[in-house]
């Protein structure tokens, strides 16, 4: 299904308080603090008309700060902006991200009233913890009621994750990950901690207090969530932070992660896992292999610069690797041929240790 998601960021509207990462200013863009009806208009105007394509589902995405937490009345504002363009088949339904302590069924009566379909849920983390060290303010129990609540009302619902926060470590993320899962969220977003300047993590990393993960870990940690929310049956809608003009700007980050193109990094590491475990089976050395893939699946398999290409060269002494595409092949499954033998491998069957 194609997807037209049109995002008017409220920024740090509803919150409660500040989370220790959070720099809304950065990762959200030049977004008003005051939304007026007719800039909302204008924005909603100018996505409907830049779609080529009618997308099978158009939604407008009330993101950023907590909108659940918004005083009811600005809520129902903000909602009517929305609503002219539902009744005229315009845009199916609204889509809001909040905090999991702010979900109550009076709440959900509004946004059932004005055709709110989803809500997008900020746990971040399942282990207390790490959400207290984080200054989250909510506790994974209440992540777990607010998944369920908005089951039970009928809402589509999606959870945000992030690897990487204090206090946090593989065994707490995997955790994390098993938990989520449990309660099987319609989608996940899932992207590791970045340090961004004017936050209380960018005074304890400068103290020393907080040491953000390597480009490498974080690649790790969301290249496990993935597979297995895969696996699960759970899509993973983003990985890794959409960049804004304002965060590459000079200073906004301060330390961590950040790579503008990260799910490419993560889906790359998929692949060369995936290669690496076949050329291990066949035992494969010093000669040449073919690869056959989906045409889709090809800049994934060749990694960003050609760098899965080298790396698999160098580790396992290969003198050429040819990749072909199958457009009959289905997406994720890898097929190697070599020494007249054929070996194939799905993403779905990565192992972790
Ligand atoms: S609740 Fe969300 S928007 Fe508000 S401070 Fe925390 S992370 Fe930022």
């Amino acid at each position: 299904m194609t997807q037209l998601i049109i995002p008017i960021f409220v920024i740090y509207r509803g919150c409660p308080n500040r989370c220790v990462f959070c720099n809304e200013k950065k990762t959200a863009g030049d977004f008003p603090d005051i939304i007026t009806e007719s800039a909302f208009r204008e924005t909603v105007h100018r996505y409907l008309k830049n779609t080529r394509r009618k997308a099978d589902r158009t939604q407008i995405a009330f993101y950023g700060g907590n909108f659940t937490g918004i005083d009811r009345d600005y809520q129902t504002k903000l909602l009517g902006f929305a609503k002219p363009f539902i009744e005229k088949g315009l845009v199916d339904s609204i889509r809001i991200s909040t905090r999991p302590d702010y979900i109550d069924s009076e709440g959900l009566d509004l946004l059932e009233k004005f055709h709110v379909r989803t809500v997008e849920i900020g746990a971040q983390s399942m282990v207390d913890e790490v959400l207290n060290l984080s200054n989250r303010g909510h506790s994974s129990a209440d992540v777990r009621n607010a998944i369920k609540i908005l089951k039970e009302r009928g809402f589509e619902t999606g959870v945000h994750l992030m690897a990487g926060l204090p206090g946090d470590s593989r065994k707490r993320f995997e955790y994390t990950v098993d938990e989520i899962i449990e309660l099987r969220p319609d989608t996940a977003r899932i992207h590791p901690t970045i340090v961004f300047e004017d936050t209380a993590l960018a005074e304890s990393y400068s103290n020393g207090d907080y040491i953000p993960m390597t480009m490498d870990d974080a690649i790790e940690y969301c290249k496990y969530a993935l597979i297995r929310f895969e696996k699960a049956g759970i899509p993973v809608i983003r990985l890794g932070l959409q960049t804004t003009r304002e965060m590459e700007e000079n200073g906004s980050i301060i330390a961590g992660p950040y790579h503008p193109a990260f799910r490419s990094l993560v889906e790359g590491a998929v692949f060369l896992d995936m290669a690496s475990s076949l050329l291990e089976f066949a035992q494969r050395r010093d000669e040449g292999v073919t690869f056959t893939l989906s045409p889709r699946d090809v800049s994934s398999f060749r990694g960003l610069n050609n760098r899965n290409i080298s790396t698999l060269k160098e580790r396992f002494g290969l003198t050429e690797i040819s990749v072909k595409t199958n457009p009959n092949q289905g997406r994720g499954t890898l097929v190697m041929a070599a020494c007249g033998k054929i070996y194939k491998k799905q993403r779905s069957a990565i192992s972790f240790q």
